[in-house]
């Protein structure tokens, strides 16, 4: 099981000093389970865990023993492992029912075997006109019969198949979820791999330029050390917000590293990347962070960036290298500003 927790020892004790606090609150003993409800509600990377005890603290809601063992069980227990048990449990249920219906099919093509034979040799044997007359009547009979059983299995198959592309289909939405960074929701490297390898694929983006915007959020060892990692987590996930509602359509955003984003940006000329690597960078400068156990917002936090661009079909870890050494440049040139790769002069 991948390790869905990342954040380190200080910003554990901090997670841990606010959900002592939650778990005095409610009548539930301080069991594994209720730490681990907690622990995620505070941080945030379970969204679905969070709406649903939102809700019940919304109502008032004092969580029991039985309320949390139920949301652990609903919203923490590995999901991924539950999808693979069920596939593997469906699938071997396909298989057992194919294999009944085949082992019938194989009964009734072993009673028609016989009967051939038996008409064979009676044939062999010379007949009348109306034994042959009879005789002529018990193979349509019993070809009819075959026939029908032969129909039936080609149903099966053809159900079994639909069936089997059916699991299949869950069982990858149930694996998806790996693509994704748990802290943000947006994908991770995994992720980010993947939609570059749709995106060579895709036919209409032959022959496409495809831009990069490689991003790193400034000083940020010093929000987490001024603030708490706690809030610098939560400004992580802040700027991956602004990121996906700035960009659209085929656009995507990954988390490639701690405090690191990157941007895809298919069928988008360097220029276009520059104007939308601009409005992001605005916004983030323009921006204010509430804190969350004090009332206040934090601002000034901005980022660096670096642009660079190639053919959909071409080398673009190179070029992701490329937007690297533009980032590079941006922090050089004094930060909160955005760069667009230029080749080194000889
Ligand atoms: P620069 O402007 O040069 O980018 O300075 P910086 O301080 O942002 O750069 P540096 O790479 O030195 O520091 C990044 C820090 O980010 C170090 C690490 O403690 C912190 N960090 C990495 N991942 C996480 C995370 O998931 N959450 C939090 N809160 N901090 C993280
Ligand atoms: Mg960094
Ligand atoms: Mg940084």
């Amino acid at each position: 099981m991948k390790n869905r927790y990342t954040q380190d020892k200080v910003a554990s004790a901090e997670i841990l000093r606010l959900l002592l606090q939650k778990m005095a609150a409610h009548p539930a003993a301080f069991t594994p389970f209720a730490y681990a409800l907690w622990y995620e509600f505070i941080t945030g990377i379970n969204p679905p865990l969070s709406k649903a005890v939102n809700a019940l603290l919304d109502n008032k809601q004092q969580l029991t023993d039985d309320l949390v063992h139920e949301l652990y069980a609903s919203h923490i227990a590995d999901g991924n492992v539950e999808a693979e048990q069920a596939f593997k449990q469906n699938m071997q249920k396909v298989l057992e029912n194919l294999a009944r219906f085949t082992e019938a099919t194989g009964d009734e093509a072993g009673k028609f075997n016989a009967g051939l034979q038996k008409h064979g040799e009676r044939l062999s044997r010379g007949l009348d006109a109306d034994s042959l007359q009879g005789l002529v009547g018990e193979i349509a009979q019993e070809t009819a019969v075959m026939r029908s059983s032969v129909d039936s299995l080609q149903d099966k198959l053809q159900e079994s198949k639909s069936e089997v592309e059916r699991l299949q289909q869950e069982l990858m939405s149930a694996r998806s979820e790996a693509l994704l960074d748990p802290l943000t929701g947006v994908f991770n490297r995994r992720g980010f791999e993947a939609q570059m390898r749709n995106l060579a694929a895709n036919p209409e983006m032959q022959g496409k330029q495809v831009s990069f915007l490689m991003l790193d959020i400034d000083f940020f060892k010093k929000i987490n050390d001024t603030y708490g990692h706690l809030f610098g987590d939560k400004v992580i996930r802040v700027i991956a917000e602004v990121l996906k509602a700035q960009v659209k359509g085929q656009d995507s955003v990954a988390r490639l590293g701690g405090e690191e984003f990157a941007v895809i940006l298919p069928d988008t000329p360097l220029q276009g990347a520059k104007v939308v690597a601009e409005h992001i960078r605005q916004l983030i400068e323009r921006g204010k962070i509430r804190r969350m156990d004090k009332d206040e917002s934090v601002g000034g936090i901005t980022v660096s960036i670096g642009i660079a661009g190639c053919d959909i079909g071409a080398d673009w870890l190179a070029t992701l290298g490329q937007s690297d050494e533009a980032l590079y440049v941006s922090k050089q040139g004094g930060r909160n500003r955005s760069t667009i790769y230029t080749p080194p002069q000889d």
